[in-house]
């Protein structure tokens, strides 16, 4: 059994981060499966590229892929210290180039944009075996592109992967270190695609499920996953523990730390995930597994730019599939809804992408009267609220005693408790929550 470890951008972000980077990877001596993020800063500036290039300015496009490319050789001599090895990455850095400028010749479409965003993590992961190959350590690079895949509906294919992998793995035995590209995949037809914007986290924990790892690591630039907004609240504290399920909803309720993709194939896979520091390599971090902690209120999280959407109709009363209709509309604009409140005569609802709004709001008004708060920001409480604990939500309704709150989810699982509020009452309520809940 091995253990997976991630390293996010900032982690691979500079020659010097690498070196800590692979000085921690072959520490323990074990074989390792490493997953990479592109140095940070790079996946944006290609996909300034490929702007460029939609906009038909392949001097624009050109100009970046040139002092991106200077960039790299910069870190060429600082990374390697044979000449070996820095010929070896030079001549690798120019093919790689070479290829990023094939693109402002011809048509541009997704297609191209996704074979150009893919090389960052291409080029990362590059960088970090070429020194470890050259540091004596037995390392080998496996391609993302050949077992990462999705499905027709642009979900992971679990099966495909592991299979794939697995059969990847066999054929390299003996390596004590394996390096593959987080974020990049191909999608069921066979073309470079990828998983989200901050999908490395994913990839580590689909590869963890693959080959069975016995711990998921994401490192990253803070001690784990911390209590309350660090930037917003003094004070805060790294939580040692979290179910699964604790973390789902604190990372897609606004933990910046762990992208919220990342939980689900740990947890049906139930390995370990353990969020750590490479700043502070052995501050404990946090470990996220299937133990749940009774009585317990863990974190708050907060997730800004949610719009509130009410419709409120007397036709409503008492009729069967009013909802049906509401949710319909919502669904026909692929636009998903986080908290939802009833009452006999309305519902309220909020959403994050605002991009349908009023096209949703225009339909909605064939049913009832709607009114739409913006500017609001969901707060999520996490930890035991099992409804028979007595006394959990009255604790954090407390809290808020002082705060205009426009709906409270609560019941709809067993984790957590949510307020939406207005967004510039987030410090205050992210405070008072704090000092009530953990001091
Ligand atoms: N490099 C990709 C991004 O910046 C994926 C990742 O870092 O997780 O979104
Ligand atoms: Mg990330």
């Amino acid at each position: 059994m091995m253990k997976v470890m991630k390293f996010g951008g900032t982690s691979v972000g500079s020659p010097e981060r690498m070196k800590s980077v692979a000085a921690l990877i072959t520490k323990s001596g074990e074989p390792t499966f490493i997953v990479l993020s592109a140095m940070s800063g790079t996946t944006n500036t290609l996909i300034e590229i490929s702007d460029y290039l939609y906009r038909k300015n392949p001097e624009g496009a050109n100009e970046l892929i040139n002092s991106l490319e200077q960039k790299y050789l910069g870190h060429v001599e600082e990374l390697y210290s044979t000449e070996e090895y820095k010929q070896k990455t030079r001549q690798f850095l120019n093919e790689e180039f070479n290829y990023l400028r094939t693109f402002t010749k011809d048509l541009f479409t997704s297609f191209e944009e996704k074979s150009i965003v893919a090389q960052g993590e291409i080029l990362s992961t590059n960088m970090v075996v070429n020194y470890l190959k050259e540091q004596g350590v037995k390392a080998t690079l496996l391609s993302a592109l050949d077992f990462m895949r999705t499905d027709k509906n642009a979900e992971p294919d679990a099966q495909y992967i592991k299979e794939h992998l697995t059969a990847i793995m066999d054929e390299n035995k003996g390596y004590q270190i394996y390096i593959t590209q987080g974020f990049i995949c191909r999608n069921a037809y066979g073309e470079v695609d990828n998983l989200q914007r901050g999908g490395s986290d994913y990839t580590a924990s689909l590869v963890g499920a693959a080959v069975n790892a016995e711990e998921i690591q994401i490192w990253t630039d803070i001690d784990g996953m911390h209590n309350n907004d660090p930037r917003v609240v003094e004070k805060t504290e790294a939580v040692r523990q979290l179910n699964f399920e604790e973390a789902s909803e604190l990372a897609y309720f606004g933990a910046k730390i762990l992208h919220p993709t990342c939980v689900q194939p740990a947890k049906y896979a139930g390995i370990p995930v353990r969020l750590k520091n490479t700043m502070d390599p052995d501050a404990e971090g946090t470990i996220i597994n299937n133990t749940l902690v009774r009585r317990k209120i863990k974190a708050v999280a907060a997730k800004d730019n949610i719009t509130a959407i009410k419709i409120k109709s007397s036709r409503m009363l008492g009729a069967s599939g009013f909802l049906r209709k509401v949710f319909e509309i919502f669904e026909s604009y692929q636009t998903s809804i986080d908290m939802i409140t009833t009452s006999e005569v309305g519902v309220s609802m909020t959403i994050e992408n605002d991009s349908h709004l009023s096209e949703i709001v225009d339909e909605l008004k064939k049913y009832g009267t709607v009114t739409v708060d913006t500017d609001m920001c969901i707060v999520c409480v996490v930890g035991d609220l099992d409804w028979s604990n007595v006394g959990f939500e009255t604790l954090a309704t407390d809290a808020m005693k002082d705060i205009p709150v426009r709906m409270i989810s609560y019941g709809g699982s067993n984790y957590n408790i949510s307020f939406l509020i207005r967004e510039e009452d987030k410090k205050r309520a992210l405070q008072s929550l704090s000092s009530v809940l953990f001091n």
